[in-house]
């Protein structure tokens, strides 16, 4: 059944993620030039978030995130893009995350020069974020033309760190809660998700045909220890909402009582507790749960060392947004000083990270990669993993196949280096995850009032389809999930328009 303002699925469709190759295929407005949805990255895929939205003369691109992980995704970020890069008026960003805003250096490259609206959190992260994301794509060109890899000869990167660098140039702020004309015709409003800094939930309206649509981003939970909680939706007819973890609801045990065990057993014996984390916003959740244990004198206050020049740049701004009273931070904390209370040392220097190896335990190392898949963190596993006093703790989500995954899954030697190294410290896995479950997406839509499109977007099919069971079943809106590349109306809504109950 097809029902008016979507077409069902596959019925109208452009370029996407799952069309390989061909001619650069081109969104048109329709004859009667209907606003439209299209769903241009991150259907089906929790990488490479972008949709459009098409007025009748404005096109904006929301979210412009790169492909990530399996190679036939990250060959995506390769294809021709969907629509002309020249008939692109603006994008607008949820926030600073990799697969949220990582094909924008691309983008840059391909000749856009149009405005990037931003929250000043996000535009800050993204100073930190993208330049590296260059970096890194330098750097798998160069040794892909070590290797003989590459199709192309000689290898090319997707961007350079310098490209990435003159992209940050297009980025315009715009404060929490303020309506921002970003082409005429489309008006957004950023509304705190509490996911990361910076992030947030944009509320656009076509203010030709009066609709609304709110596009979640990537939703945070509410115990985020610093950030504020996703703010509440109100009234729209559409919901774009991501579905990460679609299918899955958090544990519920309280991960400061796995840690207060780790470090006292640590303390005790003289070990060193290795803690794989993401730079931006892991690392903080981690030193926050650190600073009130050793508050309330539940640990004792072992060195911990943060060793990622990243996570530093992205420490000095959480703790900036703190001091400037930022409209996203918990008010409860104006006036403190994050991290007080741990005696904590950033390691800003190669020479002063490689001091840690003469440094013996108690203490704990913070360090990135999160899943252990690079960076520094490789090195204090491979000098600590085979030592039994000592234990590394997984904070965050551990992709298939990665050294997390292999670590959590009990794997008695590890690769790295170029060597086999026995695992004989402790491994544990403690939940800090700043998405929204299954539970906390439903109760976000429960705030809209009179949707009645959601489209679930930003999710592994399962996930994605799990969520659209759920929320079909709790609200009376007709739910879908998109395919890569399909279309929808976003006209003659209102008249269809039925307020969502509890069924
Ligand atoms: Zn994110």
């Amino acid at each position: 059944m097809t029902f008016d303002g979507c077409e069902g699925r596959n019925a109208e469709r452009i370029i996407g993620v799952s069309d390989v190759d061909g001619p650069r295929p081109e969104v048109r407005m329709s004859a009667n030039r209907v606003p439209m949805l299209s769903f241009i990255g991150g259907a089906r895929t929790v990488t490479g978030s972008k949709t459009l939205i098409d007025t009748s003369d404005a096109r904006v691109l929301v979210d412009c995130g790169l492909f990530q992980g399996r190679k036939e995704l990250r060959q995506a970020n390769w294809k021709p893009f969907p629509v002309p890069i020249e008939s692109i008026d603006a994008v607008v960003l949820t926030h600073a995350h990799v697969d949220h805003c990582g094909y924008l250096p691309r983008l840059w490259r391909l000749g856009f020069r149009g405005p990037v609206y931003c929250t000043q959190g996000t535009r800050d992260l993204a100073a930190i974020v993208l330049p590296d994301s260059g970096h890194l794509q330098e750097e798998e060109a160069e040794f892909a033309n070590r290797m003989g890899f590459s199709k192309h000869d000689p290898a090319e990167a997707l961007y350079t760190e310098e490209e990435a660098t003159n992209s940050l140039e297009l980025f315009e702020t715009v404060p929490f809660d303020e309506l921002r004309s970003v082409i005429a015709g489309v008006d957004v409003t950023w509304r705190r998700a509490g996911h990361i800094l910076g992030a947030a939930s944009l509320h656009a309206r076509l203010t030709e045909t009066d609709t609304d649509v709110v596009f979640s981003g990537d939703l945070g939970r509410p115990a985020h220890p610093i950030l504020l909680p996703p703010d509440d939706i109100g009234p729209t007819d559409v919901i774009v909402v991501e579905s990460t973890y679609g299918d899955e609801e958090h544990l519920t045990i309280d991960p400061e009582d796995e840690m207060a065990r780790v470090v006292n057993d640590a303390a005790a014996c003289g070990g060193v507790v290795v803690i794989p984390a993401f730079a931006v916003d892991r690392t903080e959740v981690v030193l926050w749960h650190l600073n009130e244990l050793v508050e309330r004198g539940e640990v004792p206050d072992v060195p911990v060392f943060v060793d990622s020049p990243m996570a530093s740049r992205a420490l000095d701004r959480y703790r900036s947004e703190v001091r400037r009273r930022s409209p996203e931070i918990r008010p409860e904390l104006f006036g403190r000083e994050l991290f007080s209370s741990i005696n904590l040392t950033e390691t800003r220097t190669t020479a002063e990270s490689k001091a840690l190896n003469d440094r013996r335990g108690p203490m704990v190392i913070i360090s990135a990669s999160g899943m252990a898949t690079g960076g520094r963190v490789v090195h204090h596993l491979a000098r600590h993993i085979g030592d039994s006093r000592n234990t590394v703790m997984l904070v965050g989500f551990q992709a298939p196949g990665t050294r997390g995954d292999r670590l959590r899954s009990g794997a008695t030697t590890l690769k790295m280096l170029g060597h086999y190294f026995p695992v004989r410290a402790d491994v544990c896995s403690i939940e800090l995850s700043t998405h929204a479950d299954q539970s906390e997406l439903l109760d976000w839509i429960a705030t809209a009032d009179h949707p009645n499109r959601v489209y679930v977007n930003h999710g592994e099919p399962d996930a994605s389809d799990a969520l659209v069971q759920a929320i079909s079943s709790r609200f009376d809106v007709i739910t879908v999930s998109p395919d890569a590349g399909e279309r929808v109306r976003l006209d003659r809504l209102s008249s269809h328009a039925h307020r969502p109950g509890h069924r």
